[in-house]
């Protein structure tokens, strides 16, 4: 169950001369059987090209696209048997519900009773049964964009292919949305590629992510890979917020440096296949604490600002020879709180050093 899909030194050029851009620059990934792939990035890095490519409504300049082995990379989009879904839901505003979902039967000449019954089970899977009759425009966003999928999926394409299904859609929505998305996905077995620009989206529903810029991929692997293992700046950076500080390493084992900033000297973990003077580290804001003093790895500080947000306080502490440091207190004045510094108060910071990641300058 599940379609494979290999894509192999994909590039996708457009316009020529000096107007060219390459929108895919020689990508290269496999997508697993039954796999819930996210492509991630900014907007403008490929992401809706690439998926475009995959459904065949747009021919690579180079490389090739396989299914399951079979290379489709010149097929047609009606000889792929892909399913796809946009942010406008794009559903016929003159046919129920039911008409919308049952259109790719009827270009497939599906007949009855199968056909009803399919489109029913695929209502079914989106929960959508109740509103069969309704004509799109008397659906929330929400509704059709589940209508919008179950059209998707009614044809039991091989590949299913989703862009920025969510974007139109307000935040509380979109999180009910992601979960229910998510287990439609996973009940049916399809393998699928989700497009979206937003990490949140990317980290609570892939079973993996490819996060691109330009083009190429930066770093694939599943949401807690990326987040926190990231092999680059531009990877701790784009997925949740991060402090990089530039540290010194002054000596060290195989596995752990002690760092050198103008504050003093920390533990961390250390760069493998560098002797660089300078490393880059990501600490993320939740691997800060803000300590009494006495504790091991911490380093002075001031703090500058508070902003109480209720389950968690943002604060922003001065270390010497730092940017200005993030860091995320939950349950802030409760029974786990340190200490209660006001802004200006000096501060000792804990960094902790198993969550300290040295990342690429990229
Ligand atoms: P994303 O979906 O990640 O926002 P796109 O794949 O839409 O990015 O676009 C990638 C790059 O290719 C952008 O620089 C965009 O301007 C360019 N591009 C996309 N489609 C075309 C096109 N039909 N003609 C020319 N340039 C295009
Ligand atoms: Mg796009």
């Amino acid at each position: 169950m599940g379609t494979q899909i290999t894509i192999n030194n994909l590039v996708k050029i457009f316009g020529s001369g000096s107007k060219a851009t390459a929108a895919v620059d020689d990508l290269t990934l496999t997508i697993e059987p039954g796999e819930l792939f996210f492509l991630l990035g900014p907007s403008g890095c490929g992401k809706t090209t690439l998926l475009r490519m995959i459904a065949g409504f747009i021919d690579p300049t180079s490389g090739q696209i396989a299914f399951d082995g079979k290379d489709v990379t010149h097929n047609a989009p009606n000889k792929r048997n892909t399913g796809m879904v946009f942010q406008s839901y794009a559903l016929w505003p003159h046919m129920t519900v039911a008409g919308n979902v049952a259109f790719g039967l009827n270009v497939r000449k599906i007949p009855n009773p199968e056909k009803d019954q399919r489109v029913l089970e695929a209502l079914a899977a989106v929960q959508m049964e109740a509103y069969a009759h309704r004509k799109p425009n008397e659906l929330s966003g929400g509704q059709q964009q589940r209508v919008a999928l179950a059209r998707a999926l009614v044809i039991k394409p091989d590949v299913l292919l989703l862009d920025e299904p969510l974007s139109n859609l307000d935040a509380k929505l979109r999180n009910d949305l992601r979960h229910q998305i998510r287990n439609v996905c996973k009940a049916s077995g399809i393998t699928t590629v989700y497009v979206t620009h937003d990490q949140k989206e990317a980290l609570s529903m892939a079973d993996r992510v490819a996060l691109l810029r330009s083009g190429k991929i930066m770093q694939v692997g599943t949401p807690r890979e990326l987040y926190r293992s990231p092999k680059t700046r531009f990877v701790a950076e784009f997925l949740g917020e991060t402090n990089l500080i530039e540290a010194q390493p002054v000596d060290g084992t195989d596995h752990a440096s002690t760092y050198q900033v103008q504050a003093g000297q920390f533990l961390g973990p250390r760069r493998e296949g560098t002797n660089a003077e300078r490393n880059l580290l990501s600490i993320r804001p939740e691997a800060i604490r803000l300590r009494k003093g006495g504790e091991p790895n911490t380093l002075p500080g001031k703090l500058l600002d508070t902003t109480y947000l209720g389950e968690t306080a943002q604060h922003l502490v001065e270390i010497k020879g730092c940017p200005p440091i993030k860091i995320a207190e939950m349950n802030p004045f409760g029974s786990t709180s340190a200490v209660h510094p006001e802004p200006g108060d000096a501060v000792q910071v804990e960094f902790l050093a198993g969550d300290i990641v040295p990342v690429a300058d990229v």
